[in-house]
């Protein structure tokens, strides 16, 4: 059977380490970092993201300022906003909750957030310097998939990596990072011809689909390490849970290690949002 990479488990010690890596900065004086949350309209999945954003940075003394805006907010408000926050000193983060409504045009404002201060990584500054490889603010999940598989010794040297999946939010980036770190690395999408052989060519399988359980054990090389970053609400006769893009349980007995869901990848990237935060903090008060 498998070796579970624990998420959660690895999320929580990262936590408690942040937690006193702030501890620490504010007896000796300096103010709490800063986060400031921005949310638009009531989708249900949104709102429990944002809340669940909210409670992990009061854990670790991160101070938010959420706002919540009506769906049918203009776009020169949420811009003149981001202006603000952008030009605010306690404000070491800025995060867009996505997805916005389709009348707002999200690119243009997700590019009007500081750079330094983007604490998601997807600003177009941060994803060039990603690519050339320089210091910067990196996107949460694929940061958090790293990081995981550094945990476990998962070292990708000379590894064959093929992700399946290629968004900007997650298949992209962390295909850059697998090849920074001496991978050979293939990126699958919708349009691949012969996925199967693909993937079971894989000594480190990604998947960041968004497709129920699709990876199943005959798509995958005996021995592989297979990341299920997938997060899918299914509703069958065992009512409604959370899935990944892997078929878990058939997958773990063909793999060597694998990520479960919930457990796995989600509780990292809420933590890499954090250590983003207060990475931007360290910077921005010279602490670092
Ligand atoms: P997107 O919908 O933006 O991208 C999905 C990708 O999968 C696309 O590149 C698409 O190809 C590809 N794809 C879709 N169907 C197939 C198929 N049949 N065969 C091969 N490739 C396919 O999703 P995201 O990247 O934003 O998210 C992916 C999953 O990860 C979702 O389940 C999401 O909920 C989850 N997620 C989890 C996070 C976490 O914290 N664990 C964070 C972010 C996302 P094409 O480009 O050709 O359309």
């Amino acid at each position: 059977m498998a070796t579970i990479l624990d998420g959660k488990a690895l999320a929580k010690t990262m936590q408690s380490q942040l937690a006193e890596k702030v501890a620490k900065f504010t007896e000796q004086g300096h103010r709490p970092p800063g986060l400031a949350v921005l949310m638009v309209g009531d989708n249900p999945a949104s709102a429990t993201y944002v809340r669940n954003k909210e409670r992990a940075c009061a854990k670790i003394g991160i101070a938010t300022l959420g706002q919540h805006f009506p769906a049918d907010i203009f776009q020169e408000v949420l811009m003149d906003t981001i202006s603000d926050l952008n030009n605010n000193d306690r404000v070491d983060g800025i995060l867009v909750q996505l997805p916005l409504p389709g009348s707002l045009d999200s690119v243009t404002l997700l590019n009007h957030i500081d750079p330094d201060k983007d604490a998601d990584g997807l600003h177009p500054i941060n994803l060039g310097r990603l690519l050339r490889g320089e210091i910067g603010l990196r996107s949460c999940t694929p940061s958090g998939v790293m990081r995981l598989l550094g945990e476990y010794d998962i070292d990708l040297t000379g590894k064959r990596v093929v992700v399946v999946g290629r968004s900007i939010l997650v298949g992209k980036p962390l295909a850059l990072m697998c090849l920074e770190a001496n991978a050979t690395v293939t990126i699958a999408h919708s349009r691949t011809t012969n996925l199967s052989e693909l993937t079971r060519s894989a000594d480190v399988l990604v998947a960041a689909i968004g497709r129920p359980e699709m990876i199943t054990a005959d798509m995958v090389k005996p021995g592989a390490v297979v990341i299920d970053v997938g997060i899918n609400r299914v509703e069958d006769e065992k009512g409604v849970r959370l899935v990944g893009d892997v078929a878990t349980q058939d997958v773990a007995a063909v793999a060597d290690a694998i990520t479960p869901v919930p457990g796995g990848i989600g509780p990292m990237t809420v933590t890499m949002l954090l250590e983003n935060t207060v990475l931007s903090y360290q910077r921005r008060l010279g602490l670092i």
